[in-house]
């Protein structure tokens, strides 16, 4: 069976773009594939955390993968820091990465623009992301567009270590969704929703409740026109709603532009408020029948399940690299 593997940040709320970017489709693979899915914490460091709240956003982070439908008896589901394979690979690969590569990375752009201090973490946080990946020999990566350039940086990589020690790592490609992979802020539809953004109006949390997720979509920004039509360049907030209706709704997006034509932005913004809640009150209601205890023992298999996978892939790498195994 072939593997996918992702993991998502516990960096503040997961938010629908997470979910309509990433996780939907983590449910989407678990009956086809051999799946581990991990709560990301080593890269939360990359930027200043407040370490109480950096642990309840791991354990939220992991109900949630239960909340939207993940069955850990399918899926591995973990926490990063439990496998020290991560942190150890991550070691490796950095010493085989170029300082220039790294040095393109517009996610360190954008995420240390205007910052006096950076961490050199951040700048390292792609050969991190790289050893996530290969430790588990996977096939297929599915994340958001933002997370491209990561993957393409970690198949150079895989491929520059098999060149240079032979055969080791498998070339994994991204899964990529045609629609739903880059969702829009909703106070500036010009850059993408995201869960450290300063503004708490940019995203809809999976666990916000539904009088805020009405007020923020009510408030979202839109354009001083009034016609409804999918037209990203000139309408990135429109369009942004119309993409978020249709795929809360399962409608083909002609479709729901068809159905709004004519219609006000006001309409458009109470029926998504309606069709998002409803979605969003499924999920919530699954995440308060978790206990704090029960999502801990998954976490625990999980690290378990991981470790045993990540350990014959690193013992394999130091071997190749001229490192002398303990035993
Ligand atoms: P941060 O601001 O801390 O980087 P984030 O919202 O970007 O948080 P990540 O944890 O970095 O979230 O990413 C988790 C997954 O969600 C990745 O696969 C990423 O590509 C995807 N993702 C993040 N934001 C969006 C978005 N706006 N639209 C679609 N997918 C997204
Ligand atoms: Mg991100």
């Amino acid at each position: 069976m072939k593997r996918v593997f992702s993991g998502v940040q516990p960096t503040g709320d997961i938010h629908i773009g997470n979910y309509l970017g990433a996780m939907r489709q983590f449910v989407a693979l678990q009956d086809d594939y051999e799946c581990f899915f991990c709560a990301v914490d080593l890269h939360a460091l990359t930027v200043p955390q407040d370490p109480k709240v950096l642990k309840e956003k791991t354990i939220e982070l992991a109900a949630l993968y239960l909340a939207i439908g993940l069955d850990p008896k399918k899926v591995t589901i973990f926490i990063q820091s439990h496998v020290p394979a991560h942190a150890e690979l991550a070691w490796l690969l950095q010493c085989i990465t170029y300082f220039g590569e790294l040095s393109r990375m517009t996610q360190f752009k954008d995420k240390s623009k205007g910052k006096e201090s950076v961490s050199v973490g951040l700048f390292t946080y792609p050969d991190l992301m790289a050893a996530d990946i290969l430790l588990y020999n996977t096939h297929y990566v599915p994340v958001g567009e933002d997370q491209k350039q990561h993957l393409e940086l970690t198949r150079d990589i895989a491929q520059r270590f098999n060149n240079r020690f032979g055969e080791t790592f498998v070339v994994p490609e991204p899964m990529i969704l045609k629609l739903g992979a880059r969702i829009m802020s909703l106070t500036d539809p010009t850059k993408k929703m995201s869960k450290s953004d300063s503004d708490p109006n940019n995203r809809i949390n999976l666990l916000d409740e539904p009088s805020v997720i009405k007020k923020k979509i009510m408030r979202a920004v839109t354009d001083s026109e009034t016609e409804i039509r999918l037209d990203w360049e000139n309408k990135p907030g429109v369009s942004n709603l119309l993409t978020i209706y249709s795929l809360f709704t399962g409608m083909e997006i002609e479709e729901v532009v068809n159905k709004f034509k004519g219609q006000g932005y006001g309409t458009l913004k109470k029926e998504l408020a309606e069709v998002v809640i409803d979605k969003l009150t499924v999920i919530q209601k699954n995440y308060k029948d978790l206990s704090r205890d029960y999502v801990l023992k998954v976490l625990k298999e999980g690290a378990e399940r991981a470790q045993a996978v990540a350990e014959k892939t690193l013992k394999e790498v130091k071997e190749k690299m001229g490192l002398i195994l303990k035993d």
